[in-house]
């Protein structure tokens, strides 16, 4: 895939031929040049597409009826094709064409395969929806059309030889699903795009648009306050058992009983709040109150710590608007030690410990299993979302979570408390909108924040 500032004409390249056909084995990368602009847009819309995929399959029996039509309906509001009709390349007045949906289909999946190809958490979960996108797919064929995309793809893939998969059985087991000790002795496995990445990272445009897309936040970023003033101190301990998500609750649990949290701990939690409304005055009080019930007086708060606190906020150092963490950026980075409360829950619990979280929170003994469940299938944010449907009495979330923040506020939405009404109904449609930018603005970005939060986490650094 060669990258440049402008787009080359669909019709003058040669890969068209690819893009007769409505199911890929994508094979061959794409040859074609392509904008950075549309490689940003396709990257965000497929991962809109595979986090969907993710949803509808905890949500219906795979292939059952009900499991297809929401995929399909999903496939069509997105504009990816969905049809085995390889005829129909009609442009309907209100979309793209189908073979631009092929297109967008075949070159969104290689973008994504560079993103997610970089440690085997992403790997794992990017062939997870990859391989239901391709089986629900591949079932929407009749036999005819089974058999000519068998034989169109005589699928030679580079198996890993005996001795390879002596070396690394133990990661062979641990990656695949259905592989067992047993039986990998018997299943062949193919090298993996990780091969190409050493090509993509001398690629200074890519690289860091490529590792943010693969902690794949595109929503909104919750860094602006809206709400500020608006909540009391008096309220947090109510709200953080009303509407802060799991990861929040445990942090102002501790806080509390501890009187004190490290700095992996202060940092999430102290952005949270802020995104949540608090002031930079309130911010320094809550955090003074709390510490001085502990081991650190007031004169040492103030040298130690307050400076942290308005740093926080941009009131020192670069000055610089910080961003409250996502789920994907708690759940893929700086994972928890002995005596940190930072983090996912759902990520990062012994799954007993979680269970006895979730029973002292009373979660219903249900309830509980199906959030291990998802747990156990790795779909951490949506098992945070069941906890927050069987938290707030409602059958279906009906939003699809990435952020902390976001759930606090679809949370004061159910609950009819503090409210931001265009804030809250821009939600959906701004993670949309933002997709096409999010890309674009990680490209120029993500190292200048990378920059920052290492800046802003050397002062939150115990002394
Ligand atoms: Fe927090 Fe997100 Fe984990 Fe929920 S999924 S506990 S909001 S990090």
């Amino acid at each position: 895939m060669l990258f440049s500032g402008r787009r080359r004409k669909l019709g003058a390249n040669p890969q068209t031929e690819v893009y007769t056909q409505s199911l890929q084995f994508y094979g061959q990368p794409p040859l074609e040049n392509i904008s950075l602009s549309e490689f940003e847009t396709f990257a965000v819309e497929r991962l809109k597409l595979l986090k969907t995929v993710e949803n509808v399959g905890v949500s219906y029996v795979k292939q059952s009826e009900q499991y297809s039509k929401k995929l399909e309906n999903e496939l069509k509001n997105l504009n990816f094709p969905y049809r085995s009709d390889t005829q129909d390349d009609r442009k309907s007045q209100s979309g793209p064409s189908e073979t631009e949906k092929r297109r967008k289909d075949y070159i969104s999946h290689f973008i994504l395969r560079l993103a997610y190809c970089q440690t085997e958490d992403l790997r794992r979960w990017f062939i997870q929806q990859e391989v239901d996108l391709f089986r629900y797919r591949f079932n929407q064929l009749d036999s005819k059309q089974k058999l000519e995309f068998l034989h169109r793809n005589n699928l030679q893939y580079e198996a890993i030889s005996s001795k390879e998969k002596k070396d690394l059985q133990d990661k062979l087991v641990n990656s695949s699903y259905a592989v067992s000790g047993i039986t990998v002795e018997t299943c062949d496995f193919y090298k993996l795009t990780a091969r190409s990445l050493p090509a993509v990272h001398s690629d200074e445009r890519l690289q860091p648009l490529l590792n943010h897309l693969s902690h794949a936040y595109v929503g909104q970023d919750y860094s602006i306050q809206k709400n500020v003033g608006k909540i009391s101190l008096e309220q947090i301990d109510s709200l953080s058992g009303k509407s802060f998500p799991l990861c929040m609750r445990q942090l102002h649990q501790s806080l509390r009983e501890n009187h004190h949290l490290r700095h992996g701990g202060r940092m999430q939690y102290g952005l949270f709040l802020k995104g949540i409304g608090l002031s930079l005055e309130q911010a320094l009080q809550f955090w003074r109150s709390e510490f001085v019930k502990g081991k650190v007086d007031a004169d040492k708060f103030d040298k130690a710590y307050a400076y942290s606190v308005r740093h926080m906020f941009g009131k020192e150092g670069r000055r610089a608007d910080y961003t409250p963490y996502s789920c994907m950026k708690l759940i893929l980075s700086n994972p928890p030690s002995q005596g940190d409360y930072h983090g996912c829950p759902f990520r990062h619990s012994d799954p007993e410990l979680l269970k006895q979280k979730l029973q002292f929170y009373k979660v219903s003994p249900g309830g509980i299993s199906q959030i291990l469940e998802l747990v156990k299938g790795m779909h951490f944010q949506l098992a945070c979302q069941k906890y927050f449907e069987l938290t707030h009495n409602v059958e279906d979330a009906s939003f699809s979570l990435s952020h902390p923040n976001q759930y606090f506020i679809e949370s004061q939405k159910v609950l009819g408390g503090v409210k931001d009404t265009k804030r809250e109904t821009d939600t959906s449609e701004h993670s949309v909108a933002r997709g096409s930018t999010a890309a674009r603005e990680a490209a120029n970005s993500s190292q200048h924040s990378a920059e920052m939060t290492e800046d802003l986490d050397s002062y939150f650094k115990d002394a």
